[in-house]
């Protein structure tokens, strides 16, 4: 069973399980960015609702959403968790908040209470006991376990979205990673960083550990290189930022944009930035 909840605190609406309930564009589906709890129902209770709500109504915090209104979702469950055990007795289940950014084109957040059953296999496990190996978490870029989907252009896009929205709130409107505080440079939020030398040369950071490779970088290089310029991939440092004749991050959509000011530093135009731009134009047409 679903609830959906109102934004703003309304009510909790039902919703058949059997018909569709997010949007193509909600933040949920398009970035994993949102928040979730997983709760254990059992004889028509949620168990534990306080030390839940605690650790939702901080990650939501921690999340840019707004407020978790605690008795809207309390309310909520307590609702699905009856309905659920009306039909299925004392069997246990699984209660699910969900709760996104929501669909970009309305900027209002999603919200949504689950129930389901319990696999048998979780049932089962805890009779059995689990066989286990042991990982790393592939948190750092320098761990990176043989799971880890490096390079992949997966869904989890939760902490780039907290990073952009951490560059808004000071005034910036993007993000460049650094492999550490003023260290190597990696990439921008959802772009790739291409710095232009003295001497025609361009420069791009190897894709791999934190870098995703390009395909907008790619075709400038491609390009760039067929007109004369020197174009390699090489570490870059955050001072070469600086000593560049300018910088630039690129996507598919954006195509090119310039970097005006680095952490409030501001970087000055160079003299070539008209020809990048004709190249970035020639190179995506
Ligand atoms: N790096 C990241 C993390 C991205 O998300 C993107 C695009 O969204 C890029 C780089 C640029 O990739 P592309 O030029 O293929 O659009």
């Amino acid at each position: 069973m679903i609830y959906v909840l109102e934004p703003f605190g309304g009510s909790a609406r039902r919703h058949n399980p059997a018909l569709p309930h997010l949007y193509f564009d909600d933040a949920a589906v398009t970035r994993g960015d949102g928040v979730f709890e997983t709760l254990l129902v059992r004889e028509g209770r949620a168990v534990k609702m306080d030390r839940h709500l605690d650790r939702f109504t901080a990650s939501a915090r921690a999340m840019g959403l707004p407020d978790v209104d605690t008795r809207q979702w309390e309310r909520a469950t307590a609702e699905a968790a009856a309905e659920w055990s009306a039909t299925n007795g004392d069997a246990e289940a699984r209660c699910t908040w969900t709760y996104s950014h929501g669909r970009a084109s309305s900027g209002l957040p999603t919200a949504w209470v689950i129930v389901q059953g319990l696999s048998p296999e979780t049932c089962e496990l805890r009779e059995r006991g689990v066989k286990v190996v042991t990982t790393t978490r592939g948190y750092t870029l320098t761990d990176t376990p043989e799971w880890f989907p490096g390079g992949a252009k997966t869904l989890s896009y939760a902490h780039t979205a907290a990073a952009l929205r951490w560059a808004r709130e000071q005034g910036a409107e993007d993000v460049l990673f650094l492999e550490s505080p003023e260290g190597k440079v990696l990439e921008g939020a959802t772009s790739s960083v291409i710095v232009v030398k003295p001497g025609r040369k361009l420069r791009t950071p190897p894709s791999g550990s934190g870098v995703l490779a390009g395909t907008t970088q790619a075709a400038i290089f491609e390009l760039a290189e067929a007109r004369g310029w020197r174009c390699r991939t090489r570490e870059l440092t955050y001072e070469d930022l600086f000593e560049a004749e300018s910088v630039w991050l690129v996507s598919s959509t954006r195509m090119a944009v310039r970097v005006r000011r680095l952490d409030g530093r501001k970087l000055p135009g160079g003299p070539l930035d008209d020809e990048v731009r004709e190249l970035v134009d020639a190179a995506l047409s």
